[in-house]
């Protein structure tokens, strides 16, 4: 988690950083902070809050020097406060800035306490000590090794002195842009992209030194060739266009980014192949990819393929299942930690990887057999909206490819999402805008739409939701409705449509508040959000789309800012 940028070439270093690190926000926004070095002198301004606000204060952008790291932190280690944020300073000419959990700093720190004064209560601090006490012992290259084999847990960090950057990763992104006398170390392509499209995607346990010249490194010293590859330049268009939001710019983009999947022509023929075949699939995700994957579980459970949706951190109880297993991991950024780890359990059960990501240079694509990406652009909203529905519309590719039993025809859903995006909220805003609990209730495939509604609301309102299959409400939930109780119901004409309306029966009869979403009407609802009638197979793609809305209104009605959820940022790449 958090941004990573650094900068060395011919122009004023600090309004590059800060630039990258507005693109990068949804990463971490805890606190801000620049280091650039002018006359061979740290200079570094940092704080508290988000970068524009940050800038606004202290004005970052201000910093002398042609060279500079900057950084936008996701606290692990320490609370958020100013002497907190990155850069953290060696004692002498050093600066650093970290991505990740250095298991044991506490030790090392006990260690470099004897020489070295700390400053902040950071792990991230003793990579700065301990490369400035390494510098001092040996050449540069070799004190970069040590200290990285110095450290355990996992770590993208950047250091600057004497006019030289370097760079190391391992279980975290970090990714070389290199322009005409230029370099960038980042953590995300968004953070150069508008300078250069050619970039390094720097392998685990590889290190960079920028001087006078580029080399990269493994652990053990001997220098690698890396290829170059050209990023694609629609990961240039982060701009919030005429919307409020990001959020709410790509949750209207998805008038097209779901006809986009289902018109791609991806080669399905081995993912397929690879699926049928396997004695047993297992769905592994985290989030809102979660309740993507557990909708695809039942839509494959219906072609007969036995397959489990298991969520990534839960991964390691279920180690045994790897053997003899084909693993389809499901990743918007492809570098969810807890995603990767279930990677090395199949690699270590020789399991065959399959993958779907958005970003198709991510640590996941690279590390799967056979990666497929559901192509929607930048997700920069940290609430998963576009990224949600593009996934499932590859599932219900998938399930087609693997069985000519699953037919997809009816697809053409641009007007029907379209009608959903004009659908007006505000009555049902108004009147749930300051409840405590709301439940989402679906059987069948709704049921993972119910999740990822109460998962939308609980980021972007922070109103407690829950979903749940409807069927199970009645087994002990139930006891919690009264007059007051707002429970939603997704309740389209399909097979499960008479035994929810049971379940709406049951909840009116104790005077709870129902919100239905349904192609139906009914006396029942207190509030209706109508849905347009499509193929039935494909209805939670639509009925998503209203909780999504409902969920960012609420936010904007409670006076949230629904991009930058608290607590959260947008991928989590720590254990
Ligand atoms: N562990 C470090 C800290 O708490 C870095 C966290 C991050 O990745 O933002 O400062």
């Amino acid at each position: 988690m958090c941004s990573i940028i650094a900068y060395k070439g011919s122009n004023k270093a600090a309004p590059v950083i800060v630039n990258a690190l507005k693109k990068m926000e949804y990463r971490g926004y805890d606190s801000v902070g620049i280091a650039t070095l002018s006359n061979n002198k740290i200079l570094l301004k940092k704080g508290v809050g988000k970068v524009e606000e940050v800038n606004n204060s202290l004005n970052l952008v201000d910093l002398n020097g042609k060279i500079g790291i900057g950084h936008t932190r996701w606290a692990t280690h320490g609370g958020i406060t100013d002497s907190n944020a990155h850069p953290h300073k060696a004692c002498n000419n050093i600066a650093i800035v970290h991505n990740g959990k250095i298991e044991n700093y506490n030790e090392l720190k006990d260690m470099l306490s004897k020489n070295h004064i700390f400053n902040s209560q950071t792990d991230s601090e003793v990579i700065a000590h301990l490369l400035e006490d390494n510098l001092k012992e040996k050449g540069l290259k070799e004190a970069v090794i040590d200290t990285c084999k110095a450290l355990k847990g996992g770590y993208a960090f950047v250091a600057m002195f004497d006019d030289v950057i370097v760079g190391a990763r391992r279980d975290e992104p970090l990714i070389l842009g290199i322009a005409k006398d230029e370099y960038y170390l980042s953590s995300d392509v968004l953070g150069f992209i508008e300078y250069t499209d050619q970039a390094i995607f720097l392998d685990n346990n590889e290190i960079v030194i920028i001087d006078d010249k580029l080399s990269i490194y493994n652990i053990d010293g001997n220098e690698v060739k890396k290829n170059i590859t050209q990023i694609a330049w629609e990961f240039a268009d982060v701009d919030k266009g005429n919307y409020a939001h990001y959020t709410l710019k790509e949750i209207h983009e998805q008038e097209h980014t779901i006809t986009k999947v289902f018109n791609n022509s991806y080669a399905l023929e081995e993912f397929a192949s690879i699926i049928n075949n396997a004695k047993r699939l297992l769905l592994v995700a985290s989030g809102s990819s979660y309740n993507a994957a557990l909708l695809a579980k039942m839509i494959f459970n219906r072609l007969a393929i036995n397959c489990e949706a298991i969520i990534a951190s839960e991964c390691q109880y279920y180690k045994e299942l790897f053997d003899n297993s084909v693993l389809l991991a499901i990743s918007q950024s492809g570098e969810t930690r807890d995603v990767l780890r279930a990677v090395d359990y199949a690699k270590e059960s020789n399991a065959k990887i399959l993958s779907i990501v958005n970003a198709k240079t991510s640590s996941l694509a690279r590390a799967s057999d056979i990666s497929l990406s559901i192509n929607c652009g930048p997700e920069i909203g940290v609430a998963a909206t576009k990224s949600f529905t593009a996934q499932l519309a590859l599932f219900y590719k998938i399930a087609n490819a693997i069985s000519d039993e699953f037919i997809l025809n009816n697809i053409n859903i641009d007007d029907a999402v379209r009608e959903i995006l004009s659908i007006q909220l505000d009555d049902i805003i108004d009147a749930i805008k300051d409840v405590n609990d709301i439940y989402i209730l679906g059987r069948g495939l709704h049921y993972p739409i119910a999740l990822e509604g109460a998962l939308k609301i609980k980021e972007l309102a922070y109103i407690h939701a829950e979903g749940m299959p409807a069927g199970e409400f009645r087994h002990g939930p139930l006891a919690l409705v009264d007059d007051k109780t707002v429970v939603i119901m997704i309740n389209p004409n399909d097979e499960t449509f008479n035994d929810t309306y049971s379940n709406i029966k049951e909840i009116k009869a104790r005077r709870g508040k129902v919100i239905g979403i349904s192609n139906i009407e009914s006396e029942e609802y207190d509030w209706q959000i109508k849905i347009p009638s499509i193929n039935k197979i494909l209805y939670p793609l639509i009925e998503v789309i209203p909780l999504q809305l409902l969920a960012y209104n609420l936010a904007l009605k409670r006076e949230y800012n629904p991009d930058y959820p608290r607590n959260l940022a947008k991928s989590v790449t720590v254990d």
